[in-house]
């Protein structure tokens, strides 16, 4: 139910990859359930993936729709239907996608123009900067999001806007982060996956959105005040704008349904997962979860299988995708027997809040994307950090070394999603043993790793309620585009 009306239009852009859009729809509602109009604006794939969560908004009354703009797969030499990263045929196709949702910019802001009431403000991802310039012409402001949280962010800026990875030759070499609270030490490449194109046209894209971010009125971000202060206050002065943490926006899933249905249909029966779980002993079980988007060679998923087993941890383990060959060796080991009892292997997509925040979850093997770091801070749950490509290597020293409530699993160089090495294994069944058990031991180091997980988790929820500093930096948020628009004479009606 939506508080009283705000009389603003939001119109939401998320980019096409489950990391940016599941916490944008949480962020609609959350809009819409301050008494906002929020049009969300995507492709049909995408927008049939959501269409269960904002039936159920629309239910409880909230002002919310979701308007799809046909995208140009075909156009640009992607298979038909592929409107998602998730759905590249390879790392190489990312650059089609880059193309398609450049052609989006003339379809979308057709569909501003006719929207009723009219548009008062674009949230856009980060990733179509040309949205500034249709917010331009439209007169109304412009909030950006980008999906990472203020500590990776903050890095992110300071290895673009300096030459400081330029004067570094070693690939391999550990440096420090200059210009950061505390002592950060990253490699070369695991600073660069994110925010420096390696592309003709990522590169682009990566130029244009630092071009808009000049004009936004502010970056809205998926992460709450307490839990990175310094972190927040160095953005904000960084980027000279306002810098709204409002989350942990997947707090904002309150109902059974949303917590099980976010961002997917789940692959497996999820009373069955959960009477799993519910037949566990409390922190006593491991969920391993890559996210929507890395990938694990056969040989490399063998290994965890592996490790896994040979650890003497329960655990839940989601795989996003299998290979042939991987299915052939479960057969031929009869590796799903063989666990049965300890462990459970699911294909396809996890209810991971609803997982996360079961009583029986202990631990968390990520793959440190900043929607899973941050769902496995609410659910006060250390981690398991293997970072794979973008900015998880900076979330991953995040974790270790400034919320010390993780282990590493020891993954030093980046690789790409869809990057398909079947052979590839970087981290060795032995490893992933070590690791796990040591993340689950109730030695001291254990006790105080979960100690400060849950009083994370305590402060997140807190900041989430009203009065608490994301329901607050909303209200700012809200406030500031009121402010703007009253600045701005010309009628919107006049613009269209
Ligand atoms: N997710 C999920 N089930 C899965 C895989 C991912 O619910 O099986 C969700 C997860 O909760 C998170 C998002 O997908 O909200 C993934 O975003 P993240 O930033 O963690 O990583 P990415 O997938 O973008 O690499």
């Amino acid at each position: 139910m939506a508080s009283h009306p705000t009389n603003l239009h939001f119109v939401l852009f998320p980019l096409m990859a489950q990391g940016h859009m599941i916490p944008m729809i949480d962020m609609a509602r959350m809009l819409a359930q301050r008494g906002s109009i929020v049009t969300i604006i995507t492709t049909p794939v995408n927008a049939n993936r959501f269409k269960s969560v904002i039936d159920r908004a629309i239910e409880a009354n909230l002002n919310i729709q979701i308007l799809e703009l046909q995208f140009p797969c075909v156009e640009v030499g992607l298979p038909k239907g592929c409107e998602n990263f998730d759905l590249l045929p390879s790392y190489a196709h990312a650059d089609n996608m880059i193309l398609a949702m450049n052609m989006l910019e003339e379809p979308a802001e057709n569909m501003l123009r006719g929207l009723c009431p009219p548009p008062s403000c674009i949230i856009s991802d980060g990733c179509f900067p040309w949205t500034n310039d249709v917010a331009k012409r439209l007169s109304i402001p412009r909030v950006v999001f980008y999906g990472p949280g203020c500590f990776a962010f903050l890095c992110i800026h300071i290895v673009t806007r300096t030459n400081i990875l330029d004067e570094i030759d070693s690939n391999s070499e550990y440096f420090v982060m200059p210009g950061l609270p505390d002592q950060i030490e990253v490699t070369k490449p695991q600073a660069s996956t994110w925010g420096r194109g390696d592309t003709k046209e990522s590169t682009v894209v990566f130029e244009r959105m630092q071009e808009a971010e000049i004009d936004a009125l502010g970056i809205v971000v998926n992460s709450f005040e307490e839990l990175e202060p310094k972190y927040v206050e160095g953005l904000a002065k960084a980027k000279d704008k306002n810098v709204w943490c409002i989350g942990p926006v997947s707090l904002c899933n309150k109902s059974f349904q949303d917590r099980a249905e976010r961002g997917n249909r789940t692959a497996i029966n999820r009373h069955d997962c959960l009477k799993w779980l519910d037949s566990r002993e409390a922190g006593s079980v491991i969920y391993v979860c890559l996210g929507s988007l890395s990938y694990a060679s056969t040989e490399q998923a063998i290994e965890l299988g592996l490790g896994l087993e040979s650890s003497n941890i329960p655990f839940l383990w989601f795989m996003r995708h299998t290979s042939e060959d991987f299915e052939a060796w479960l057969s031929k080991e009869g590796y799903e027997e063989r666990i049965k009892g300890r462990g459970v292997m699911v294909r396809g997509w996890a209810p991971q809040i609803l997982i996360l925040s079961h009583h029986a979850i202990g631990g968390f093997v990520t793959h440190c994307g900043w929607n899973s770091t941050l769902e496995g801070i609410s659910a006060g749950i250390p981690m398991v950090t293997w970072p794979h490509f973008a900015e998880q290597f900076l979330n991953e020293r995040f974790i270790i070394n400034v919320l010390k409530i993780g282990v590493r699993i020891g993954m030093d160089v980046p690789i790409m999603f869809a990057e398909l090495d079947e052979s590839k294994v970087i981290v060795k069944r032995d490893d992933v043993k070590e690791v796990v058990e040591s993340l689950m031991k109730n030695d001291e180091e254990g006790e105080a790793r979960r100690k400060r997980s849950r009083e994370f988790a305590v402060v997140a929820k807190r900041a989430m309620e009203e009065g608490g500093s994301s329901h607050r930096n909303m209200t700012s948020m809200i406030q500031a585009v009121l402010e703007e628009l009253a600045k701005n004479t010309t009628p919107i009606q006049d613009i269209v």
